[in-house]
């Protein structure tokens, strides 16, 4: 039975978005619910959560078991998310902004049992549903961005909390939350306020592997803004791009730089008036609009996957922040750049703004995470993915540290990690990175007396290296995952389940010599080389090799004519992965480009033609 349905749901993917195959958590997800069961679905941005209710849903409107309602709190992301998907799954949206009409003629579908995907807003939804549920069918709810349900979440939005009469008015209807951003307890919030506490946890992987990450640093704001001008100019003279500022000036100033090397940017903060606003939101995701100079608040709500480099002028000031920002890049899967500068007085300014925020502690820690981070030499996605207490043992291959931009010596750290792991034990883990050291050092200072840790057996036991060498140690340590700091305990250090294989002898580690930092040197771009795909545990597409960046562009030429007379964004016709193959494999007959990965049955019989001549003309002129 499972198989047979695993072959069906694989059919639909195939025949109305063109893709071979689930992704992971996919389908894991599509047979909980199908089996009648809630999920709490956490993916990050670009993982591919709307597949896992977009397939039940026409699954549910095929097999004539109704449809399924899509919660969603962004008005224009539903329309977007409509238009984007094949006519013939007949999705259709409802909220204040549709007119009577539409309106009527989708409750008469509905009725008729021939919508699959509702989109609707969580009013529209509490308003109508004491009236639809003894008449309407409904196989499946999906509440997307579902963090908003939560006080805790970052983005509250009260008329989420009235969906707690789901489960009243439609016992028995699975209910989905889909979210790409809950701490545990966000995530115990949404549970209980849908009433689905037994509801199965569907955690995707948080990697991003597509995003090439790189940190500079840089002395001042023009050598910065040389940077930038130089790494758009070479290394993405024709694609899509975000640079965040912290202030408004930067990203006006920015704005106006670029456009003087003949770059087409424009600048996006609160300053600026709402309708100038939706046009430079609008032009950018069209493809009209190349570069977008921002304060943090551009973003939010845009559903463009050909974002292919985001940049950083300024140091963010938290990971969550950084994480978020670059997450804009690259959700089409296509490899794409995480670029931030940052400088000692991005550091001061964010230091004063945390010290006078309300919760100088918290946000004190937060940005020295971040300022580590940037100062690191360990593997970046290592050091980002095990902050959010995801561990990840192995190096990327497609960062600055491992591909050699940083300058570093690696040496065998087992012994000294099993060292300092040792004393954080003897500690019994209530030790701060200071104690632990001194302990190591053998340091005769009061408070290190005054505990007791001189009669440890690790006292004195690592004088191979001295202070700061050792906090550096500490420092890769938790970069790569084998302690943790436990902020609500005076920062104490905590070894975790990876760290105490690493003390029983089960694995070795590998850490990067002690230098001093002035001497900390950047090679050239080594862009060249990690061109070439890397190994990686990913579900994510690894680039495609030979991709012919001429016909690639002629290519892009076309997809936006098209996107021009048929008034939808460019990536609403295909993605950048699907030109890439296009341009790697040439497709010169309706079959072969069938075979490519996003198109499906009504893409390919649209778009064939005008894509093929592009290749037959781009042969023939070689
Ligand atoms: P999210 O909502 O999690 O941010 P989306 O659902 O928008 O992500 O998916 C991100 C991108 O990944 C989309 O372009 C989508 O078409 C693509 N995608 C999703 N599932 C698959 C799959 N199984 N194979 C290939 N591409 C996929
Ligand atoms: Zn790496």
């Amino acid at each position: 039975m499972e198989t047979a349905q695993f072959a069906y749901a694989k059919s639909l993917l195939k025949r109305h978005f063109g893709y071979d195959n689930f992704r992971p958590q996919q389908w894991e997800v599509i047979s909980h619910v199908m089996a009648g069961n809630d999920a709490l679905v956490l993916m990050p941005t670009g993982g591919g959560k709307s597949l896992c209710y977009q397939i039940p849903g026409i699954m549910g409107m095929e097999q004539g078991r109704g449809c399924t309602l899509v919660v969603s709190p962004l008005l224009a992301l539903m329309f977007d998310q409509v238009r984007a998907l094949p006519d013939e799954i007949n999705a259709r949206v409802l909220n204040s902004e549709c007119s009577e009409a539409d309106n009527r003629a989708t409750m008469e579908l509905m009725l008729q049992g021939k919508v699959s995907l509702l989109y609707i807003s969580p009013e529209k939804l509490v308003a109508e549903i004491d009236n639809w549920s003894s008449r309407i069918k409904v196989n499946l709810i999906a509440i997307d961005e579902a963090h908003c349900i939560s006080q805790w979440g970052h983005d509250f939005r009260p008329e989420y909390t009235q969906l707690s009469v789901l489960k009243r008015y439609y016992p028995h209807v699975p209910i989905m939350a889909l979210t790409a951003t809950a701490d545990r307890l966000t995530r115990r919030d949404i549970v209980k306020q849908l009433c689905i506490q037994n509801a199965g946890m569907f955690i995707a992987s948080f990697d991003r592997p597509n995003i090439h990450l790189s940190v500079e640093r840089c002395k001042t704001g023009a050598d910065k803004l040389k940077r930038i001008v130089s790494f758009i100019a070479d290394e993405h003279p024709r694609d899509s791009g975000i640079v965040y500022c912290m202030r408004r000036r930067d990203a006006e100033e920015m704005a106006k730089t670029l456009q003087s090397y003949g770059i087409d940017a424009g600048a996006f903060h609160a300053g600026i008036p709402a309708g100038e606003k939706h046009q430079i939101q609008r032009d950018f995701v069209n493809d009209d609009l190349r570069v977008v100079c921002a304060t943090i608040a551009f973003g939010m709500g845009i559903d463009k996957s050909n974002v292919r480099f985001v940049i950083h002028y300024n140091m963010p000031k938290s990971i969550e922040n950084y994480y978020q920002e670059i997450g804009r890049a690259g959700r089409d899967g296509a490899p794409a750049d995480a670029l931030m500068l940052y400088s000692y007085s991005d550091v001061k300014a964010l230091t004063s703004f945390a010290e006078s925020s309300g919760q100088a502690g918290v946000n004190m820690d937060k940005l020295r995470r971040m300022q580590e981070y940037a100062e690191g030499y360990t593997c970046r996605r290592q050091t980002l993915i095990n902050y959010f207490n995801e561990p990840f043992d192995h190096e990327c291959g497609n960062c600055d540290v491992c591909d050699g931009t940083v300058a570093q010596e690696r040496i065998d750290g087992t012994l000294l990690a099993q060292k300092a792991m040792s004393a954080i034990a003897r500690t019994e883990q209530k030790a701060d990175a200071s104690m632990v050291v001194k302990i190591l050092t053998g340091s005769r200072q009061a408070d290190v007396i005054a505990a007791g840790y001189d009669r440890l057996p690790t006292y004195g036991k690592g004088n191979e290296a001295g202070y700061w060498e050792w906090r550096d140690y500490l420092l890769q340590m938790l970069h790569q995952g084998l302690i943790e700091v436990s902020y609500e305990n005076s920062n104490h250090l905590h070894i975790t389940a990876m760290g105490w294989d690493v003390l029983r002898g089960k694995r070795g580690v590998c850490l990067s010599k002690h230098q001093e930092r002035s001497s900390v040197a950047k090679k050239p771009s080594a862009r060249a080389s990690r061109e070439k795909p890397q190994p990686s545990a990913s579900p994510l597409p690894s680039p495609q090799e030979d991709v012919d960046q001429e016909l690639f562009d002629r290519l892009r030429d076309m997809r936006k004519a098209i996107a021009k007379a048929s008034g939808v964004p460019p990536y609403v016709v295909f993605h950048d992965t699907t030109l890439r193959e296009m341009a790697a494999k040439k497709p010169v007959t309706k079959e072969a480009f069938a075979q490519l990965s996003g198109v499906g049955e009504s893409k390919c019989e649209k778009y064939w033609r005008s894509f093929v001549s592009v290749v037959q003309q781009h042969q023939a002129s070689h």
